[in-house]
């Protein structure tokens, strides 16, 4: 059997569509909705992403500022910006980018952001109404993962779910959603002693570890939705997932691509909650 493809791009798409017509309706409202990307340092990835994020924002017809900072800003006067931009009333949401330098700390700047703008989804206030199931930003990465799922039809009551790997940013948040979607959820790390026993039994599965390679064939049951969050490189610089792809396509039965699949439903999922924050701060 040969997985179906799931199409990231194709479903970013969509609600990318979807955004831009309610960032229409705020503008005719007069209120554009805002992001603020808040970079520090020339770290050549987040300069790429952060670029992305901005581009998207203009797609769509949000407004969007992005600061740049110099790394050797201080940690008070970074405090200091996310603080201004908390007061910007044309601002409805702000973004970090991640990693800041060493000399700053950033659970001090996540923490830092008002909730209401904080469409990272990071803010312990954020990741606490995930936890106990309350109303609040969900992290982009794995809400987007949830959406890619959701397209395959899976009632995901009573299924075994399992996330390979527990970050703050996409395995925990990812198990709670699925949880939360009444799947029964086990989360492996680097610690598990047989990763094999357990993604053998799952009928979900989402991998978010960093190493190429790590979900093989042999480690999946036949007809599971395989969601690849990886990003890695091969030897030969190709953008690749933690999946081994050729191999676990033809025992799957879904499966995102890398690229072209949660990689652009993460940007997209920045969008419909920068449009949330907005459309919140309209009511
Ligand atoms: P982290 O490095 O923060 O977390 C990696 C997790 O993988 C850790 O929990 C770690 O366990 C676990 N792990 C490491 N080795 C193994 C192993 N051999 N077996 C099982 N678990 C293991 O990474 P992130 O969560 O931030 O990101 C994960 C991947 O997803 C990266 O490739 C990243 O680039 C990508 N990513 C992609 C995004 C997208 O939009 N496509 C967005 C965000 C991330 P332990 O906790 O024990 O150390």
């Amino acid at each position: 059997m040969t997985a179906r493809l799931i199409d990231g791009n194709a479903l970013a798409q969509r609600i990318r569509g979807e955004v831009a017509a309610r960032a229409a309706a705020l503008r005719g409202q007069g209120t554009p909705p805002g992001l603020a990307v808040v970079l520090v340092g020339d770290d050549p990835a987040s300069a790429i992403y952060v670029k992305h994020k901005v581009k998207d924002c203009e797609a769509a017809g949000l407004h969007s500022v992005l600061e740049k900072h110099d790394a050797g800003i201080s940690e008070q006067a970074l405090l200091a910006r996310v603080s201004a931009l908390n007061a910007d009333p044309a601002i409805h949401g702000i973004l970090v980018q991640m990693p800041l330098p060493k000399h700053i700390d950033p659970h001090r700047v996540i923490g830092a952001i008002a909730p209401h703008k904080d469409v990272d989804g990071f803010h312990v206030a954020n990741a606490g109404a995930l936890m106990t199931g309350q109303p609040g930003f969900k992290a982009c990465t794995p809400y987007g993962c949830m959406k890619l799922i959701e397209t395959t039809g899976i009632d995901l009551r009573g299924r075994h779910a399992v996330v390979v790997g527990r970050s703050n940013i996409v395995g925990k948040p990812m198990a709670l959603l699925l949880l939360q979607a009444h799947a029964t959820v086990t989360i492996c790390h680097s610690m598990t002693a047989d990763l094999a026993v357990h993604t053998r039994q799952a009928d979900v599965v989402v991998v978010a570890v960093g190493r190429r390679n790590t979900l093989r064939a042999d480690m999946v049951k036949p007809g599971a939705v395989v969601i690849d969050v990886g990003m890695n490189r091969n030897e030969y610089g190709k953008l690749c997932g933690d999946v081994d792809f050729d191999a676990v396509r033809e025992v799957a039965g879904w499966i995102t691509p890398v690229p072209g699949g949660v990689g652009p439903m993460t940007r997209a999922m920045l969008l419909v909650n920068t449009l949330d924050a907005a459309e919140a701060a309209c009511r």
